[in-house]
């Protein structure tokens, strides 16, 4: 098998499910995610609004704090945006598209006037989306069968000096990029910091990479 992000053929055996690339180093799941399977809607979506569940919002609120200062003013196009948390918060200043699988959004939500709901995979959708000037994925890239070829779709709907606002697990933390990849079986691609100048090649300026946890990292990518 290939890299599907640097297209090594330099690849390590794992497990009977995972490889981790020799030259860029990202960690991978061998074939592409079920998204039928790991997405349905009754195992995988949680209530946002249960007492449960209160963490998620804590961490969605610490992601705003990190993204805030990086956006660029105007459209915002937030892709996985779960129930639209982070997109609220950015709705008070932007437009917001909001992209997710499935609508969770509560009511308070979907009556804000300044989010715009699309619902379906990222890569079919992607076409009802104009010129956005930040797109932000939280926790999502991990998600895509594909980052490589989304990086480019994206970089088409982005205006001059666009961003793109990226958080994902750290691979090159040799437990937790490890975990992020054995925890999870909907994750396609734990990424390295080599993994993310992969993707960014030709296109984007890498202007901040910040290790923010022992397994998460925060990265914002400029259009060249
Ligand atoms: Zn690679």
């Amino acid at each position: 098998m290939k890299c599907k992000i640097c297209e090594s053929k330099e690849m390590k055996f794992i497990n009977a499910d995972i490889n981790k690339c020799l030259n860029c180093g990202c960690i991978q799941k061998n074939k592409d995610v079920d998204y039928k399977k790991e997405y349905n809607d009754k195992d995988y979506w949680f209530d946002i609004n249960s007492k449960q569940f209160e963490w998620y919002k804590i961490d969605q609120e610490n992601w705003f704090n990190y993204f805030k200062d990086d956006i660029e003013n105007g459209n915002i196009l937030e892709i996985g945006g779960a129930n639209g948390y982070i997109s609220e918060l950015l709705a008070e200043d932007n437009f917001v598209y909001l992209q997710e699988l499935v609508d969770i959004r509560t009511i308070k939500i979907k009556q804000n006037k300044n989010i715009k709901f699309v619902k379906g995979q990222i890569e079919i959708v992607l076409n009802k989306i104009p010129k956005v000037d930040t797109i932000i994925m939280c926790n999502v890239i991990e998600h895509i069968n594909n980052p490589k070829k989304l990086i480019n779709q994206l970089y088409n709907i982005l205006s001059d000096k666009g961003r793109i606002l990226i958080v994902t697990d750290d691979g090159d933390n040799p437990f937790g990029g490890l975990l992020a990849q054995l925890n999870h079986p909907e994750h396609t691609v734990t990424f390295t910091k080599k993994g993310i100048e992969e993707l960014s090649k030709n296109k984007f300026n890498i202007v901040k990479y910040w290790n923010v946890s022992d397994y998460l990292i925060y990265t914002v990518l400029e259009k060249k």
